[in-house]
């Protein structure tokens, strides 16, 4: 945590502060947070509200941007040369960017805010209350076959066939049949999309919304 809010701000005085008070949040929010998400999900999140608001208000005063040279060393100390250069060349960059680009970047980069982004994209299919009960669903439960166009997976007893080519999700639990008419997902299917690569499940959910009359929401006939 402490090495992400340095690498943010740039500053270690400030950035052990800030460590403190974002461990002090959390301790404080402790109580309030349930399993809505990831736990490293919600502490980063706290961590970049924190630091966001600094970064801001940093802005706002005269001696605004980040200089480069405050940044801390690179973390790969011993790596070749060549590659310490690509890694510092890839901070530049980094630095150039305004602070929404490099927050999100960096903490996907930390996180994988992978639940978050496919989340934001399963929020088209999926309820608030059944996109809470598939995150809650856990991992073992799932067993997934994603060959590209056709994603075949088992969650707990039911099956879910995500057919790219034809168009279709089958499925076959009791919620599902109250969703189909209405193109929604039910809590299974939408866990098979928060266990696919990030990239990949947000990507693919665009497509189907951008399609949605298209596609064909049932039950499989042998069920
Ligand atoms: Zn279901």
């Amino acid at each position: 945590m402490f090495n992400y809010i340095l690498r943010l701000v740039g500053d270690r005085v400030l950035a052990e502060d800030l460590t403190q008070e974002v461990f002090l949040r959390v301790f404080q929010g402790l109580p309030k947070f349930s399993l809505r998400c990831r736990f490293t999900t919600w502490l980063f999140q706290v961590a970049k509200n924190r630091v966001l608001d600094e970064l801001r208000a940093n802005e706002r005063r005269p001696r605004s941007f980040l200089a480069l040279d405050d940044l801390p060393p690179l973390e790969v100390l011993d790596a070749p040369l060549e590659q310490s250069e690509t890694i510092d060349a890839v901070w530049r960059a980094v630095n150039e960017l305004t602070v929404d680009l490099k927050m999100a970047l960096l903490l996907r980069d930390v996180t994988g805010l992978s639940y978050t982004e496919i989340a934001d994209s399963l929020r088209a299919f999926v309820d608030k209350g059944r996109l809470e009960r598939a995150a809650r669903i856990p991992d073992s439960d799932v067993e997934i076959s994603d060959e590209g166009e056709e994603v075949r997976a088992r969650v707990k007893d039911y099956k879910v066939i995500v057919d790219f080519a034809r168009k279709t999700i089958l499925h076959d639990c009791e919620d599902w049949s109250s969703r189909l008419v209405k193109r929604e997902f039910c809590k299974h299917v939408g866990k098979v999309f928060l266990r696919m690569e990030s990239g990949r499940a947000v990507e693919r959910l665009d497509r189907i919304r951008g399609e949605r009359k298209l596609w064909r929401f049932e039950v499989p006939s042998d069920s």
